[in-house]
């Protein structure tokens, strides 16, 4: 015998089931920083706490736990406005220390200060092109 799924209630439907869900211009996009981007990456895709999480971004937890809820609430914008989400920059008054690439296949991360956004690379490791770009940042 199967396990019944309880009804969930659900109070507004969503108004976007794509994204984006028209040819996006830049006035209808949300910037999403790079060390917002970064919070959501290492606590729900690679499932760190916050505190492993802010060790790997050299930021206190609370500095953490606000950046991932900046991020939280520019994603909700996003999807319930049915928003582009652009990625890029941050507070002018950080300081790039290095930058890289990550492999969203083999989660390898190197570093290469010639990295930049605009570059088709393929990972050093396994050769896939599912390819990230990353800032690593100080304050
Ligand atoms: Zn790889």
């Amino acid at each position: 015998m199967g396990r019944r799924t309880r009804i969930r209630w659900v109070k507004e439907t969503p108004n976007n089931f794509y994204f984006p869900n028209t040819e996006p211009s830049f006035e209808e996009s949300i910037v999403l920083t790079i060390s917002e981007f970064e919070s959501m990456r290492l606590k729900h895709y690679l499932n760190f706490d916050q505190n492993a999480a802010a060790d790997e971004m050299g930021i206190s937890q609370p500095t953490f736990s606000r950046i991932l809820e900046n991020a939280h609430q520019k994603t909700t914008q996003a999807l319930i406005k049915g928003k582009l989400i652009k990625i890029y920059g941050g507070n002018i008054d950080y300081k790039v220390s290095f930058i890289g690439y990550g492999c969203i296949d083999c989660n390898h991360e190197w570093e290469d200060n010639s990295a930049s956004k605009d570059n088709k690379v393929n990972c050093v490791k396994c050769n896939s092109k599912n390819i990230y770009f990353f800032v690593r940042e100080q304050i």
